[in-house]
């Protein structure tokens, strides 16, 4: 009964915990699903405001591209080229007016002088011999347009500008100079600023060779530096675009990376922003609802273990009570309704069985007299020992002992022949006996009690009466030949 109890209240509060625990982990999945939304959602913006700087920047480029094209093409028209010198350079330079940000567009001879100004019709002085995006146009014919490093300009106070160059060649291809075109830093400064990636997002244009353009936030150290060494920019090569995560070298910031490298031009976009404001609603939520789950989780797995206890000492106490039902209070031994059910029970098995069950029937002797003597309370207290000893006497699991009335009791021997009976009977005696209660008013000189002893093998249920009968039969032959005695009875 016990363990029976202590698994029940185990499952109640087994399966509160498992409940409970179902919750939390459900809800930790929707939390890990919904920062996955997160990432997925900021890759998604990532790639859509590089794209947005990217078309602006191919635009103007494919602009100022055109515009190299026009001087090249039009160095080569005598009728241009013949012009007086300020129609000449309003034809030349004539497209490059119209470009945002454009510093000035310049022709170098083979030596890096100007010979022509956009800006002016007297060309300012000044050799670009030593600038790479001479040196390199020099030296590759085939070139094509080339993109400068960021540089100070010489001819505008040092504003932070790049070139875009493009080879002059003599008929013969041998090396006639550059034709260049200045564009401020400030453009992308201007566009980029317009692009929001969050506190700590970035937003970067980096040559092919490795050299940052322009990042958003704006930093003039930044800018002109060689990021080829950082492990960010292994990424941008290996792939024409992709995403992945990563810490910054710059600022040591972990970010998710979304980058481009453009399809016509040498330059790579690169849109950035930082975990921690991807996460930051996220993870706020998290905090409300992970709370709220734990609270929730740790007051149901609670409640479920108080209704575990409760049901518990419930069971209990209604356990308590049916023995409380079928036990005589005085002597601890089985009431008389109790011993109708155990004999009901151990008359259907022995019929079914055929074995024989014998029956003591066993009655104090000469116990008014006792409690006359020595009072109620005496009368109660021996009672109680003569209830002992006949416990004492039966020890196989199978024996009942129970109390049929006053200081009557009935012992019910399952499987017992008529010898065994009869032994134990006078077992039960010999130990009342030798309590050696006294009893002034007995003939024996202490509590004794006499028994009546019944055996039978049952053929029908309505035998129990007659056997009860039988053994209050023997038991009377008992007292009348003397008390302190056993005496059987045997039914046909
Ligand atoms: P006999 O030897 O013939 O059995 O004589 P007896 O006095 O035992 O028989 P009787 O049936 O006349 O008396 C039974 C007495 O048992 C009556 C009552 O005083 C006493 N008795 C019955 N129940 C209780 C009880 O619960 N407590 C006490 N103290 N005495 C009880
Ligand atoms: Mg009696
Ligand atoms: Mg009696």
């Amino acid at each position: 009964m016990q363990r029976k109890l202590a698994a029940s209240s185990l499952l109640v509060a087994g399966s509160g915990a498992v409940i409970a625990i179902v919750m939390v982990g459900l809800c930790g999945m929707v939390l890990y699903e919904s920062r996955q939304d997160a990432l997925n959602h900021t890759r998604e913006s990532l790639r859509d405001i590089a794209l947005i700087a990217e078309r602006d920047i191919e635009r103007n480029f494919e602009l100022y591209e055109l515009s190299l094209q026009a001087v090249v093409d039009g160095l080569k028209d005598p009728e241009i080229m013949s012009l007086p010198p300020r129609l000449r350079r309003e034809v030349l330079f004539d497209r490059a007016a119209s470009a945002r940000y454009l510093g000035s567009v310049l022709v170098l001879n083979a030596r890096g002088d100007i010979i022509l100004d956009s800006g002016s019709d007297m060309p300012r002085k000044g050799n670009f011999a030593d600038r790479k995006y001479f040196s390199v146009q020099r030296d590759n014919p085939a070139v094509g347009v080339y993109v400068s490093d960021p540089y100070a300009s010489r001819l505008r106070d040092g504003t932070p500008s790049i070139a875009l160059t493009r080879r002059i060649s003599n008929p013969d291809g041998s090396f006639a100079g550059i034709v260049l075109l200045s564009v401020n830093l400030e453009y992308f400064h201007t566009l980029f600023a317009g692009l929001s990636l969050g506190p700590h997002g970035s937003l970067s244009l980096i040559g092919k060779d490795g050299v940052m353009l322009m990042r958003q936030p704006y930093d003039p150290r930044i800018v002109g530096r060689d990021i080829r060494n950082a492990s960010t920019f292994r990424h941008f090569i290996a792939e024409q675009e992709g995403s992945f995560r990563d810490t910054a070298s710059i600022d040591g910031i972990r970010r998710l990376y979304w980058f481009r490298n453009f399809p016509n031009t040498p330059l790579i976009i690169m849109a950035a922003a930082a975990e921690q404001d991807i996460y930051a609603a996220w993870r706020q939520r998290a905090l409300t609802i992970g709370s709220l789950m734990v609270l929730f989780g740790t007051t149901f797995i609670g409640l479920a273990a108080l209704l575990g206890v409760q049901l518990r000492r419930r069971m209990r106490a209604e356990s308590e009570l049916q023995l409380l039902a079928r036990i005589d209070g005085l002597t601890g031994l089985n009431n008389r309704r109790s011993l109708g059910e155990i004999l009901d029970a151990e008359w259907r098995r022995a019929k079914r069985t055929r074995s024989v069950v014998s029956l003591l029937f066993v009655d104090i002797d000469r116990f008014k007299a006792y409690n006359d003597t020595y009072g109620h309370q005496a009368g109660d207290d021996a009672l109680a020992a003569v209830a002992r000893c006949i416990t004492d006497s039966i020890r196989r699991p199978a024996d009942t002992a129970a109390r049929y009335g006053g200081e009557e009791f009935i012992v019910v021997l399952p499987d017992t022949p008529a010898t065994g009976a009869s032994e134990i009977a006078e077992k039960i005696r010999r130990a009342i006996c030798s309590c050696g209660i006294e009893h002034a008013g007995s003939e024996h000189g202490c509590v004794t009690a006499s028994i009546g002893a019944v055996s039978c093998t049952p053929q029908s249920d309505d035998e129990v009466t007659a056997v009860i009968k039988a053994a209050d039969e023997a038991l009377y032959n008992a007292k009348a030949t003397g008390r302190n005695r056993v005496s059987l009875s045997r039914i046909s």
